[in-house]
């Protein structure tokens, strides 16, 4: 295969927060379309199609509630801001929901729109800088006098969501104490509840519980003229397994990356989702080793026949499974190649075999769009969840999107 440098430099890359921040005063001012990457370095590829098609799947199956889009963690791998603007005009998304402060105000930085519900920390300096962009806090514990000062500066009432554990012991106001909170955050003009949420534990009859629980604060609040928003606790896993915690408005996020949160839920055919990335490299050195050589820390790996291996500068630190040297593979062309040895923090060893059949400059895939290679499939075959596998790539690895 013939490697051009320069298609790969001429590829849409997509900035991240890593590559717009400037690394040494060298490249401060080089722009983020400009950083340079090795050609065989790896890279994730982003379907926006992919991404329009699960929402669409997620609104057929609820009816067309609104989705409020969960895109934490750096967009579960994808970019935030990347995620951000492809979800930005996507009317059945009613808003986007992280978890990092940082991510939030990234997000409104760059343009996005939508509103964006932060479901994480801050402090009262925090709490200031969200609100005067518009980002809706989660609220759970009194603290209604620094939000009537912030809305005093600002000159406009501002828009909270409330958390409410009604039984999963995270964060949330305890379901017992959730009246009187609010109640008092209810009683001050300046402060208008848009939603009120709750986490759900995924065994169905606990999660029934928990909304009945949420529903008995509503209905004794909304007899007092008070209302809660709009109401919302599922997650993708609910989509699939708890029609009934549908409410108001669903929250999901795997699903919108195309993965099933359990390989079940493929099967049952609900909702046709379509993964949304692929991690890839280019196979860098091909070698043969002879029978009895090893390879590896601590001879991880012994040739039990003379065997070609191929390298692939791509690691745990880049987001491949340590656990993909027990049984995962790299597909290059159209095989699955066994990874061997042991995943060291930027390279992975794959058995090729008696033939020379791979070469420096091929595709690696650690996983894709196509049945086979899913995200799902490469972190069964790993023994790893697909949600660590997912969360964990490198939030620096150059994005393009296909
Ligand atoms: C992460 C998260 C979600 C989405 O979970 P998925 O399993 O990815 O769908 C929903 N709600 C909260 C509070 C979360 O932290």
């Amino acid at each position: 295969m013939n490697i051009s440098r320069r298609n790969l430099l001429n590829a849409a890359v997509v900035g991240t927060a890593a590559t717009t921040l400037p690394l040494s005063s060298a490249n401060a001012h080089t722009p983020p379309n400009k950083a340079i990457h090795s050609s065989f370095d790896p890279w994730i590829e982003i379907r926006p199609d992919h991404v329009k098609h699960n929402i669409a799947e997620i609104s057929r199956l609820v009816e067309g509630r609104p989705i409020m889009a969960v895109i934490k963690n750096n967009a579960y791998g994808m970019g935030i801001v990347n995620m951000g603007r492809i979800l930005d005009d996507e009317a059945s998304v009613s808003g986007l929901a992280v978890v990092k402060l940082s991510e939030a105000i990234e997000l409104r930085d760059a343009g996005v729109k939508k509103p964006i519900l932060l479901m994480g920390t801050f402090d009262e300096k925090g709490l200031e800088e969200l609100i005067m962009r518009d980002i809706t806090p989660m609220i759970y514990t009194p603290v209604g006098d620094a939000l009537e000062r912030i809305a005093a500066k600002k000159g406009t009432s501002v828009k909270i969501t409330i958390c409410v554990d009604t039984g999963m012991g995270r964060v949330g106001v305890p379901f017992r104490e959730a009246a009187d909170l609010i109640r008092d955050l209810a009683s001050r003009p300046s402060i208008e509840i848009v939603s009120t949420m709750t986490g759900l534990n995924e065994i169905p009859d606990y999660e029934k519980m928990q909304i009945a629980r949420l529903r008995d604060i509503q209905s004794e609040l909304e007899s007092d003229g008070i209302s809660l928003g709009l109401i919302h606790a599922a997650s993708s896993y609910s989509l699939f397994q708890s029609p009934y915690s549908y409410l108001d408005m669903v929250r999901p996020g795997m699903a919108i990356f195309g993965q099933y949160s359990s390989p079940k839920f493929k099967e049952q055919g609900l909702m046709d989702l379509k993964p949304t990335m692929a991690l890839k490299a280019r196979v860098v050195y091909v070698k043969k080793l002879l029978k009895g050589e090893s390879a590896g820390y601590e001879k991880a790996y012994t040739a039990d026949k003379d065997t070609w291996i191929a390298t692939i500068p791509a690691g745990h630190v880049d987001g491949v499974p340590r656990a993909a040297a027990n049984g995962g593979w790299v597909r290059i062309g159209d095989t699955n190649y066994p990874v061997i040895a042991s995943v060291s923090a930027s390279h992975t060893l794959v058995e090729i075999g008696p033939e020379e059949a791979v070469k420096a400059g091929d595709e690696a895939t650690f996983f894709d769009w196509r049945d086979g290679s899913r995200p799902e499939d490469a972190s069964a075959a790993s023994g790893a969840s697909v949600y660590d596998m997912i969360m964990h790539l490198n939030p620096t690895l150059p994005k393009r999107i296909v």
